[in-house]
């Protein structure tokens, strides 16, 4: 069996869940082209924590962490099962890192507004690993190291998050993207494709652009669990490569035929 490829998702707003755009089927799409995975572990720039956690719920319900949406967006329900098994796999597999279990925690909409789309039978099991918020690139990215056996047992690595996200400099009416917007999201994807990940860890360093385009870094660190994961010599490909104001939506894909 080779690899699970691993994905970085660029979700941008929960409306995508249900409203048929490019977006959506570009993750439709990616779905039908990758391998079924046995399970489903997501990294979200919507569970931040002080320290790590993983859900363990069985059958874990899902949260609407949003609001001024529409009531359809509020009714939907992704009843994905959890594994607990997976999740006390991802416990083992950071051994050196003080991991909690949460049996209680849901589904945040960075995950479902993503696999809601992807897997709509809800038939794969969903883990989620939380971002400890204090924790610099670095260290997100040597934790993510660790996970890289999922790989090969079957489990599909999803990062969700965005890697321009100033919702502050958000303009609904105005869908051109910032000048700063697009020249960091092309920054990133140059060092993605020259395999610099060096640079990307450090991204409080690499100037004006970045610290606009990542006023905080929880939308940008599900990027770094991606990236982690890659292997030598693979290939990354990007697709949903679009800025709109001051979200990128581009998203992802490591060691996909
Ligand atoms: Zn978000």
């Amino acid at each position: 069996m080779s690899a699970m490829p691993v994905v970085f998702v660029g979700h941008g707003s929960p409306m995508n869940a249900i409203e048929d755009n490019e977006f959506r089927r570009e993750w439709q799409a990616l779905a039908r082209r990758l391998p079924r995975p046995k399970a489903i572990l997501c990294i979200s720039a919507h569970w931040e924590t002080r320290g790590v956690y993983v859900s363990s719920a069985e059958h874990p319900e899902t949260i609407h962490d949003f609001h001024g949406f529409p009531k359809a967006l509020f009714d939907v329900r992704y009843r994905a099962p959890g594994s607990p098994e997976l999740a006390h796999r991802v416990a083992d597999l950071l051994d050196g890192t003080r991991v909690h279990l949460d049996a209680h925690r849901g589904l945040d909409h960075g995950a479902w507004s993503v696999l809601a789309p992807m897997y709509p039978e809800a038939d794969i099991p969903v883990v989620q690993l939380s971002l400890s918020g204090l924790q610099p690139g670095a260290w997100h990215y040597d934790l993510a190291h660790a996970l890289a056996p999922l790989r090969d047992e079957g489990v599909l690595v999803v990062g969700s998050g965005n890697i321009v996200h100033n919702l502050r400099l958000f303009r609904y009416n105005e869908t051109a993207p910032k000048d700063w917007a697009l020249r960091f999201d092309e920054e990133v994807a140059e060092r993605i494709a020259d395999g610099h990940h060096e640079g990307l860890l450090g991204y409080e360093t690499l100037g004006p652009d970045a610290l606009l385009s990542i006023p905080t870094p929880e939308h940008y660190l599900p990027l770094l669990y991606a990236l982690a994961l890659q292997r030598e010599g693979e290939a990354v490909s990007f697709f949903n490569t679009t800025v709109m104001s001051t979200i990128s939506m581009r998203s992802l894909v490591i060691g996909a035929n």
